[in-house]
């Protein structure tokens, strides 16, 4: 019997330390809750289906982030939000007043609960927005 390091809290997480809410996927299935590799404090909800991609993240209360998706969503989203994003990290706008434009332009209120053809339709208005602008990139 060794007596218990004093590294702290990162050793092991109990089950019961995790908030975790019931989830269905987009294929019916109610999802399983697994510990998040990147927070030791969060889980991660993945499809118990065998062919079926549903993953979502969570927050740290446990209430998934956006909607499950699967890989193709996945890269889709990041890739709106790659587009839509820097026009208010880079401070020309507000997020609010840009999630407020998003909206106005595409009709898309989350990017996290979009699917790919709303993905598209964000990316297309971010690019189309700024003549010149920041999201312009050489070449296009
Ligand atoms: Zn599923």
């Amino acid at each position: 019997m060794s007596a218990p390091d004093s590294t702290g809290p990162k050793r092991s997480v109990v089950r019961g330390a995790f908030n975790v809410h019931d989830v269905r996927c987009y294929c019916g299935a109610e999802m399983l809750a697994m510990p998040s590799t990147f927070h030791t404090d969060r889980v991660y909800y993945r499809c118990p289906v065998a062919d079926c991609e549903g993953v979502v993240g969570s927050h740290p209360d446990g209430r998934p982030v956006g909607t499950p998706a699967n890989r193709a969503t996945r890269a889709a989203r990041i890739r709106a939000h790659n587009a839509f994003d820097p026009i208010w990290q880079s401070g020309e706008m507000k997020r609010t007043a840009a999630y407020a434009w998003l909206v106005e332009a595409t009709g898309v209120r989350h990017i996290g609960e979009s699917s790919i053809e709303e993905c598209e339709r964000v990316i297309a208005a971010c690019k189309g927005r700024l003549p010149g602008g920041v999201l312009r990139k050489e070449g296009e």
